[in-house]
């Protein structure tokens, strides 16, 4: 359970005086519902009330802090003129515009006679000075409260500065001063301020510098977050590792054969990572690794031969796949590879299990696995459901492609007493962020590609020539080319996503022909989408319209064409992988990004990149530069936490020592049990990794 100190952080925004609920929402919407939230939201700007020029010489557009004595009330002679209070001083006059003014109000707060200091931006209007709404009037006596320097907020629409600052204010009051749970000595090396005086210095920025995330305080409270997320990935590592693991050292003979059958040779890149891979199963202690590798660089078969090594010792493999399509495929392919492969006197058997096994099929498909009798078994998530009850596995190949978080990587670890994990991923990340994704997984690079492969040429037209690109398609079709087709699918709008995609398939069957175009998306039923896979994968379709179901990894080496609609909406990685699918079976890819104009910044810098280079490390570096952390590949799909404070590129170095620090920590204190060790939990709440102190509870 949370720690008590840290409950009026938790508390909704609507708990501050003077926050309701439409003011609750707008905030909720811009920062989040909590006023830990509020914290987090960090200024981004500052508005400098120390200059104090005299009238004449406050520069137009500047935000100045003026000395003047008020002369004369100006009412407007009709409602929808502005109200204006002319003051001077010595150098000049300045008339403070009033918009809707209440002229008793205003007659209050500026008496003729008086003096004011008043703070704003200038305008210059012709031979007029002007300062409209002034943020600040307050009385010679008062001008010690006028703040010198403000922060500013990111807004949202409906949400003005001023009610904004004081519920970000009303949170502060009420951020507790937390035990210290950095390291004494490297607190002091830095220099850095506890928690709450950190908190409290970034709301507070007296410079520009301040704003920077190489600014003290925000490398402070960086830092806090990135250890608290280092530390629940090592607990969650150390929980998993602490379970024995097994040796899994065959004779070879299962792999021998199947190099033997196969129509390449390996790559040198898949040498080196069978040698790494191996050599981690043969240890004795339980294998965690990942498996990086461009999209098209032949993970698939360095899996395979991974699992023929757990299958030579008799024991089992099991392969999961993100996707229905991707299970099935997987199944067909491993099954054709292993085709003449022997085990002992019996061929090595596969299966496939994913969501639409059912009934009788299904319990026989278990009971055989329960049985030993299969070999590999090949499926979706369905392979964590609870009565999938294995005989004896020994490795687990996760095609993760980010669709699944470390919980579930745990649970299928779970089948196996000790099963060894190994994760695959397509999409090359950063090493930084990989350590923020898996920890300090042990990590293997799939480098280099498959000979014979041409770079895939990309190029970019807006969607207005779609009657060109379709009538380009139609001509290398009647060549005898194979396309893909894809619309993307927006979650905000599946409706509308969906029927766009099913007025394409329309408009290219009427170009076409109608049998020679298929349709694929994810509301169709399973057996539909198989079959318009099936008739594509074997050239009865020629063009297969899809939502991004194929974004995550078919194999079909015939196509060469891959358009895709709407490009601008797509990530960089997303469009490399999507690139990746053409161009795998020795013939030119041709990859078409149509997009919508007008086309901004970041959609314009992402299609150069694309058309720059094919290189997957590059373009994932690149698409972090455009996009930041949270961003990349967009949050909720790949797993990435999202970091409220902390920055991929500004924090890099700080992501590292955070890694070294957490298992120092875990080293020393596994159960997080001293005076430090009880803070470390206090940080772990407060940045909501719960499920890892729960790990620490079980045991
Ligand atoms: P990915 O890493 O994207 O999963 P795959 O495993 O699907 O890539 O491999 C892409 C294609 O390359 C497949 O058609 C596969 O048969 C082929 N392939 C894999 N390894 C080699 C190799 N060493 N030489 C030639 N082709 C290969
Ligand atoms: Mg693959």
């Amino acid at each position: 359970m949370r720690p008590e100190i840290l409950f009026p952080l938790f508390k909704p925004v609507t708990a501050l005086k003077g926050v309701g609920p439409r003011l609750g929402k707008l905030i909720e919407k811009l920062a989040g519902g909590r006023l830990v939230d509020l914290c987090w939201h960090l200024p981004t700007g500052l508005i400098d009330r120390r200059f104090r020029p005299s009238v004449a010489d406050a520069p137009d557009g500047a935000v100045v802090t003026l000395t003047v004595t008020v002369d004369e009330h100006h009412v407007p002679s009709n409602r929808r003129l502005p109200y204006k209070v002319l003051c001077s001083d010595e150098s000049g006059t300045v008339s403070l515009v009033f918009f809707n003014a209440k002229e008793d109000y205003l007659h209050q707060i500026l008496p003729i006679g008086a003096t004011r200091v008043v703070s704003g931006r200038v305008g210059h209007y012709g031979p007029e000075i002007q300062m409209p709404h002034p943020d600040h009037i307050v009385s010679p006596e008062g001008a010690s409260e006028l703040p010198a320097v403000e922060a500013t907020y990111p807004l949202t629409t409906g949400l003005t500065a001023k009610p904004l600052h004081r519920a970000i204010h009303g949170a502060l009051d009420q951020a507790p001063g937390l035990p210290e749970w950095q390291d004494p000595a490297w607190l002091a090396r830095e220099q850095w301020q506890p928690w709450r005086q950190a908190l409290l210095t970034v709301h507070e920025p007296d410079s520009q510098a301040a704003l920077e995330p190489g600014h003290d305080a925000r490398r402070r409270l960086a830092y806090d977050e990135l250890l608290a997320n280092q530390l629940a990935l090592a607990m969650i590592r150390a929980a998993n590792r602490g379970r024995a693991g097994r040796a899994i050292e065959g004779d070879g003979r299962l792999r021998r054969a199947l190099r033997a059958a196969l129509p390449y040779h390996l790559t040198e890149g898949q040498e080196q990572v069978l040698v790494e891979i191996q050599t981690d199963m043969a240890q004795g202690q339980r294998m965690l690794r990942l498996l990086q590798g461009d999209v098209g660089s032949g993970k698939t078969v360095v899996a395979l031969l991974a699992m023929l090594g757990a299958v030579e010792i008799g024991a089992q493999a099991a392969f999961m796949a993100p996707t229905e399509i991707l299970a099935r495929q997987h199944f067909d392919t491993l099954s054709a590879l292993c085709q003449d492969l022997q085990h002992g006197d019996l061929p090595v058997r596969i299966q496939v299990l994913t969501g639409r096994s059912k009934g009788r099929p299904r319990q026989a498909l278990l009971d055989d696995l329960a049985r030993g009798e299969i070999n590999i078994l090949i499926g979706t998530h369905a392979l964590f459901t609870e009565d999938v009850i294995f005989d004896d596995l020994a490795l687990t190949v996760i095609d993760e492609q980010h669709r699944f978080g470390v919980h579930q990587r745990l649970t299928l670890g779970d089948k196996g007493a000790a099963a060894d994990v190994l994760v695959m991923t397509a999409t090359p990340i950063p090493r930084t962020l990989s350590l923020t994704v898996y920890g300090d997984m042990d990590i293997s690079l799939l480098k280099g590609k498959p000979p014979g492969r041409e770079a895939v040429d990309t190029r970019a037209m807006p969607l207005s020539r779609l009657d060109e690109v379709a009538a380009g398609v139609q001509r290398a079709v009647n060549r005898g080319a194979r396309a893909f087709w894809v619309c993307p699918l927006v979650e905000e709008n599946e409706q509308l996503d969906l029927a766009a995609a099913e007025e394409r398939h329309a408009t290219l069957a009427g170009i076409l022909g109608p049998d020679q175009v298929g349709l694929v998306h994810g509301r169709m039923k399973a057996k539909q989408k198989d079959l318009a896979m099936q008739a594509f994968v074997s050239g009865q379709t020629r063009v297969l319209v899809a939502t991004t179901v194929i974004e995550v990894g078919v194999d079909v080496p015939e196509a060469t064409i891959m358009a895709v609609e709407h490009a601008e909406r797509f990530g960089l990685a997303q469009l490399h992988q999507l690139r990746g699918r053409v161009g795998r079976g020795g013939q030119r890819g041709h990859c078409l990004l149509l997009y919508a104009e007008p086309l901004g910044e970041t959609a314009k810098a992402r299609i150069a990149i694309m058309r720059e280079t094919d290189d997957g490390f590059r373009i994932a570096e690149e698409d972090l530069r455009l996009r930041g952390t949270g961003e990349l590949l967009g949050t909720r799909q790949s797993g990435f936490p999202a970091f409220r404070l902390a920055d991929a590129t500004a924090h890099r170095d700080l992501m590292e020592v955070a890694r070294d620090d957490a298992r120092l920590i875990l080293d020393r204190d596994p159960a997080l049990e001293t005076p430090r060790g009880q803070a470390l939990r206090a940080l772990l709440y407060l940045f909501e990794r719960d499920a890892a102190v729960k790990l620490l509870r079980s045991g």
